[in-house]
């Protein structure tokens, strides 16, 4: 295996599927995954972020592979108990996952920063990839839809992103630090791939390309910054992302997300099924993008990292 580092930028889902992939190709310490906190908020008092524990639970094989989120073999005894006495339960929080929400709220309190918390809890699940959180400091997506604004969490959980979304924001964003973990990742000379998974372009890797520095890192890195579509055939593989690049008046195609990225972007992955589609001024990569199992998150993670002429 070659040396040299690799940064991924990453949602949850989509995004942890590539990166499960990456770090199991990659030797230890050679993948650091810069997360979307764009996601994160407090709810019954803790801190939660969805995207860091989707890719700590991914990563440390704790995932539940049926429902697509949340740990595996979780019980549910909290949430009954909290809808009987009248809490909100409206966002699920199993007895397993309230672990690392209460751990992560009690050292944030004790003046740890999120990169500090999210740093010793990856050590202790055993995941050799660095997880850094994009910033620690509060960035917050919210949607504005036919119904106002929401923040988004509730659009995405409590209204099923069943309301038409017009427009997003990043609060908090502008004054925001990229994480210093993230920086230095970005600026290490050894530095041979930039990957931005198969994320949602506009809630998963706009709120990190929000944070002020991301943008300039990425551009004064000389290594290649290589994109995969989270779309396939006009498709999203789950979630809202085709819903709501119809509502920003997008056409959902992968040609779409491409031209997103127009500028920041080296080359653009696409799947076999759009083998013709145009990605503007990237160089076009095509390859099985659709990741059912371990060895197709392995076989585009040896394709992403191909384009760096690694072989993996
Ligand atoms: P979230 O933060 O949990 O919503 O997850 P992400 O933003 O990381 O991922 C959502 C995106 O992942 C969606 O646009 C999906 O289309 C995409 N996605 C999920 N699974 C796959 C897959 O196997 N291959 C590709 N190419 N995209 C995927």
């Amino acid at each position: 295996m070659k040396t040299g580092k690799v940064v991924a930028l990453s949602g949850g889902i989509g995004g942890a599927k590539l990166a499960l992939g990456l770090d199991r190709v990659l030797a230890p310490g050679q993948l650091t995954i810069i997360a979307n906190t764009g996601d994160d908020f407090r709810h019954l008092g803790l801190h939660i972020s969805p995207d860091i524990d989707t890719l700590l639970y991914t990563l440390a094989g704790l995932d539940d592979p049926v429902r697509g989120w949340g740990r595996r073999d979780e019980t549910w005894n909290f949430m009954q108990a909290l809808g009987q006495i009248g809490g909100e339960t409206w966002f699920q929080l199993g007895d397993g996952d309230l672990a690392i929400h209460v751990e992560r709220t009690r050292r944030l309190a004790g003046g740890e920063t999120l990169s500090e918390v999210t740093d010793g809890l990856r050590r202790r699940l055993g995941i050799a990839s660095a997880i850094v959180p994009m910033s620690d400091d509060p960035v917050r997506t919210r949607v504005e839809t036919d119904e106002g604004w929401l923040d988004f969490q509730h659009y995405f959980v409590r209204r099923r992103c069943e309301p038409r979304v017009r427009a997003l924001e990043f609060a908090g964003a502008a004054t925001a630090r990229l994480a210093a973990n993230a920086l230095a990742a970005l600026s290490d000379p050894a530095l041979a791939a930039i990957i931005i998974c198969p994320s949602n372009p506009y809630l998963s890797v706009d709120p990190i390309r929000a944070v002020p520095g991301l943008r300039e890192a990425l551009h004064a890195a000389s290594a290649p910054v290589i994109a995969v579509s989270p779309i396939i055939a006009g498709q999203a593989v789950k979630g809202p992302t085709a819903k709501m690049m119809a509502e920003l008046g997008l056409m959902p195609s992968a040609a779409t997300v491409a031209e997103h990225y127009a500028g920041l972007i080296d080359v653009f992955v696409v799947d076999e099924a759009d083998a013709e589609t145009g990605v503007g001024g990237a160089e076009k990569r095509v390859g099985p993008t659709l990741m059912r199992n371990l060895d197709d998150k392995i076989g585009l993670a040896r394709l992403v990292l191909g384009v760096t002429g690694w072989t993996v």
